[in-house]
């Protein structure tokens, strides 16, 4: 049996019309009606230009409304939206593009010059879409739930990036299940400044549209606007990165969050403890979560509440999810393992990947964790960073966040190092706060801290690490920093 609900954007224009959808920062609002009209009008405008069923298209955008309406305009469609990181290079989204199997790309006006140098049969900005004539086709009502909406390609550190395939269920779970953890109130409004490129930011829109919740849309994130939003505009939830939640947190100081803002969803990757600590301390609602594209947004979870005596987990997997460890060592860290109806049902056409990764319905995340004897989930690190140094399991995450401990170390990256004794050994790249910094420092430093077989080998002082356009650090970059 094939399930189908009624198309989302349709039904919730239908319940509430005059409810705000989306609340831009200079106070413009689009309710539900106007946000279904208008994706309607440039869905028809799109299958003018031949855009159809089944058809992958690019999309590339930084946040902007007109990115909305595009996505839900493909979804009247019944075609696939390819989301592209718009601080890729060319090369990088030739290679999504390709892979995608996508001929036509739709982009913000301001993005058009650098869409133009694509290699694609089609590329129109919105503003070339709004001159169309609109194509008199009928429009789809129902969503499949085991039909594909998105491709979003994962961040790509740990190898090349993967198409994420993502049905309109994946997305439907994902959003009903962080209800389920989160709740809803009608006083909920969610401030949504993550690209909207990530499965993290497009699913903001979407619980929008599921849960008729209004979204206030930035286009970036700005400390100050940000902040204001939380202490005067009447936002409950927002979902961060841990860099954001830095700079919130600085931007704070002595003042309190008003006691409506209920949630600060932190996700993308782990959070040093003395932050979470601190939010702790000043009564932030962080709830710190673990997930990844493929899982169409968080699988697991920690409530404020727990995060009192729990500091450093990500909790427990959301209500109709699952999570397992697999191989652990004798310390109980193994591969983590998920499953549930948010998670992909695979990369787009890549036979060695899906073969690898999935089996019995089973994701193997290729991430590192435990589960605490009351069964909640600390991520430990990745697989692939793990460095076996004499039989023991050093993981560089550890490492470099007893050294990002020292206060002249603005950033630090750990990786293993080839070693005829040792089979491997760390290395550790350190971007220093302090030009007088210098290697006998952090050597004291570690002494009383790590295990000496933890203690880096080697330190270089670089000017910057290797990250990729989502801003996380490549870890098998960083030994082309030793010649520098
Ligand atoms: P690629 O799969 O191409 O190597 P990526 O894994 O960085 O890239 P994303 O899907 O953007 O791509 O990121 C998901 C990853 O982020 C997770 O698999 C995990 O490694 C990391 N991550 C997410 N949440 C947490 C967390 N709470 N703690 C530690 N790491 C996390
Ligand atoms: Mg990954």
């Amino acid at each position: 049996m094939t399930e189908t609900i009624p198309h989302w954007l349709t039904k919730q224009a239908y319940l509430a019309p005059n409810q705000p959808a989306i609340e831009l920062e200079n106070g413009t609002t689009l309710t539900f009606l106007e946000l279904k009209q208008k994706s309607q009008i440039f869905a028809r405008k799109l299958a003018s230009l031949g855009v159809k069923n089944g058809d992958h298209i690019g999309v590339l955008s930084t946040n902007d409304v007109r990115m909305i309406i595009a996505i839900h305009a493909l979804s009247y469609l019944g075609s696939v939206g390819v989301l592209l990181n718009t601080r890729l290079t060319t090369q990088e989204l030739n290679y999504q593009l390709r892979d995608a199997k996508v001929s036509i790309v739709l982009t913000l006006d301001d993005l058009y010059p650098k869409a133009e140098q694509l290699d694609v049969e089609i590329v129109r900005s919105f503003s070339m879409i709004d001159d169309c004539m609109e194509k008199k086709i009928p429009l789809v009502t129902e969503l499949n739930l085991e039909d594909d909406f998105t491709i979003i390609y994962t961040s790509g550190t740990t190898g090349f990036p993967k198409g994420v395939v993502h049905t309109y269920g994946n997305h439907w779970w994902s959003a009903i299940s962080s209800a389920l953890n989160l709740g809803l109130s009608k006083e909920d409004k969610w401030l949504a400044t993550l690209p909207m490129f990530h499965v993290g930011g497009l699913s903001i829109y979407l619980k929008s549209v599921i849960y008729g919740m209004p979204v206030m849309l930035f286009e970036k994130f700005h400390v100050g606007s940000v902040h204001h939003a939380i202490m005067h505009r009447g936002v409950t939830m927002i979902s961060v990165v841990t860099i954001m939640v830095q700079r919130l947190m600085e931007k704070l100081g002595e003042e309190f969050y008003p006691e409506h803002f209920r949630c600060m969803l932190l996700g993308g990757g782990p959070a040093p403890k003395a932050l979470l600590e601190k939010a702790k301390e000043k009564l932030v609602p962080v709830f710190q979560s673990y997930g990844m594209t493929e899982t169409s947004s968080q699988i697991a979870t920690l409530s404020p509440h727990d995060a009192l005596n729990k500091v450093g987990s990500s909790g427990k997997p959301l209500v109709p999810a699952q999570l397992d460890i697999i191989n652990p060592d004798h310390e109980n860290i193994g591969e983590i393992l998920v499953k549930g109806p948010m998670v992909t049902k695979g990369y787009f056409q890549n036979q060695a990947a899906n073969e690898g990764s999935f089996k019995d319905g089973w994701l193997a995340t290729g991430d590192l964790g435990y589960l605490d004897e009351e069964g909640f989930l600390y991520v430990v690190d990745r697989r692939k960073d793990l460095i076996i140094s004499g039989g023991e399991n050093i993981y560089p995450s550890e490492v470099e966040s007893v050294i990002a401990g020292l206060e002249q170390v603005k950033e630090v990256g750990v990786v293993g190092v080839e070693n005829e004794k040792w089979g491997q050994v760390p290395y550790a790249f350190i971007v220093p706060n302090d030009p007088k910094l210098d290697k006998e420092d952090v050597y004291h430093f570690l002494q009383t801290r790590l295990a000496a077989y933890k203690i880096p080998n080697e330190i270089y002082f670089v000017e910057e690490l290797p990250r990729n356009a989502s801003n996380k650090l490549v870890r098998s970059k960083l030994l082309n920093l030793m010649n520098k």
